[in-house]
């Protein structure tokens, strides 16, 4: 069987589930899962020089430099003898999604869809401040977690409409039990 190529974003503000939910998609539909924030944190434990810029900045809720991103993104995508991905925390700035953009060109890979993930604000912090309990994650304290959403609105917010744009977009509610709103998900594609 072979596959052809398949390019899916999740946006959608911090704590919206949009890891998660790129899990299953991931394996239902035979994509790489490429979690920007996960491969950083990867690389603040194993104490690399790029984990040793990011880890000060993913602490205060900032935007690791699109540089440093772009590159964890050309090496993720050369080990893809065919482009079969979920992104999952990229692309976070218009910067990104134009560089995105002009390498999926390249490889003639466009984005099929960009999954939006709805959810209203205190439900995103009280998720967040749960996941602390369970995960212990560095950045899921209450004064980051504003300051990501902040972030969120200034610079990420942005790529609803430059997707829009380009007639990809799907809006999912993300509000109700991980079943429910994969089936929402399934559903749009
Ligand atoms: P969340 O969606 O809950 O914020 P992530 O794991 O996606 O969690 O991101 C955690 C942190 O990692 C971000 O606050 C940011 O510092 C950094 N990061 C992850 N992805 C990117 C990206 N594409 N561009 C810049 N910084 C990023």
């Amino acid at each position: 069987m072979s596959a052809s190529p398949m390019v899916l974003i999740f946006l959608g503000p911090p704590g919206a589930g949009k890891g998660t939910q790129a899990v299953r998609l991931a394996a239902d539909l035979g994509l790489v899962k490429i979690s920007t924030g996960d491969i950083l944190r990867d690389h603040v434990a194993r104490d690399t020089e790029l984990g040793r810029k990011a880890g000060p900045i993913m602490e205060r809720g900032e935007l690791v430099p699109d540089d440093l991103i772009l590159a964890i993104i050309r090496e993720e995508l050369a080990a893809m003898p065919e482009v079969r991905a979920i992104f999952d925390g990229f692309p976070r700035t218009s910067g990104q999604a134009e560089a995105l953009d002009a390498l999926l060109a390249e490889l003639g890979a466009p984005v099929n869809a960009a999954l939006l993930l709805e959810v209203p604000e205190d439900e995103l912090v009280r998720r967040m401040l749960k996941r602390a309990e369970l995960e212990g994650r560095a950045d899921d304290n209450e004064t980051t977690i504003r300051r990501r959403l902040e972030v969120y609105h200034q610079q990420t917010r942005p790529l609803v409409d430059y997707y829009d744009a380009r007639g990809v977009l799907k809006r999912i509610d993300g509000l109700g039990d991980p079943g429910q709103i994969y089936c929402r998900i399934r559903g749009a594609l």
